[in-house]
């Protein structure tokens, strides 16, 4: 079975705005899966839903087999999300503020997995600094410790690289691989047609609320 199912999604805001019309995707695990779309396509809609900090309007929506409507804990404890904003409490060390972050989803400590965590994402020197003393780069990967902090299998990242200049956004994309020789599946959305190729294994091309096609990489240029 899928990974995620997302079983026609559809969402209203309450000033009646409608950001998505039954939206059906199934991944499996262990992909990479980009949602490219412009702006305003529905991309952090669809991400919030799935994550559970948006309601949707009717739909459903099962994370390894569990609804997120109905068992919210048990579907929510198997995702990540590092949002397009970096939020973090800049007085708090890297150590800290992943291993918090664990706790907060109820997971007793394991140091050696943070220990692992912060070494892959190239951290591990810099885990007792202060968020305030990090690059911008670091504090993006610190955003992704703290979503990995609780062995979640499915991570997502909100335009992981916007903003970002190229070098960074190469370094993104290696270590998006790297999480997935680890076993995680990532679902990322960019609005850059390029990453998506770069980065995914499929891709969802999204336009004013729509999934317009579901496509292997490989295929997608021959289609747009
Ligand atoms: P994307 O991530 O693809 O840029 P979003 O999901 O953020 O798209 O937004 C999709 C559409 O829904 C946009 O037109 C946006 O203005 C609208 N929208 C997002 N949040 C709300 C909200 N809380 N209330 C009303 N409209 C919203
Ligand atoms: P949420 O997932 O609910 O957004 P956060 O992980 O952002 O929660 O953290 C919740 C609160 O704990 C925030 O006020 C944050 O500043 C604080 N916090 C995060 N890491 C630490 C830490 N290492 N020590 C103390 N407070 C922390």
């Amino acid at each position: 079975p899928p990974i995620l199912s997302v079983r026609a999604v559809a969402k209203t805001y309450k000033n009646g705005f409608t950001a998505l019309r039954a939206v059906d995707l199934a991944i499996e695990k262990g992909e990479i899966f980009a949602l490219l779309g412009p702006n305003g396509a529905g991309k952090t809609t669809l991400i919030s839903i799935v994550c559970g900090t948006v309601t949707m309007t009717s739909g459903q929506v099962l994370v390894d087999g569990h609804d997120i409507a109905r068992d919210y804990r048990a579907a929510r404890s198997r995702i990540g999300l590092v949002p397009q904003e970096i939020a973090l409490d800049i007085f708090a060390t890297v150590w800290n503020t992943v291993s918090f972050s664990r706790g907060l989803f109820g997971k007793r400590p394991n140091p050696a997995y943070i220990e692992s965590l912060l070494r892959d994402l190239s951290l591990w020197d810099k885990r007792n600094s202060r968020v305030i003393e990090l690059s911008g780069g670091m504090k993006r990967r610190v955003m992704i410790a703290k979503a990995l902090s609780h062995e979640p299998d499915i991570l997502f990242l909100d335009e992981p690289t916007a903003g970002v200049d190229v070098g960074l956004r190469r370094d993104m994309w290696t270590l998006v691989r790297k999480l997935r020789d680890k076993g995680v599946t990532v679902i990322l959305t960019t609005h850059y047609i390029e990453e998506a190729e770069e980065m995914a294994d499929r891709v969802g091309v999204i336009d004013d609320g729509r999934l317009l096609l579901v496509e292997e990489t490989t295929h997608l240029m021959r289609k747009l």
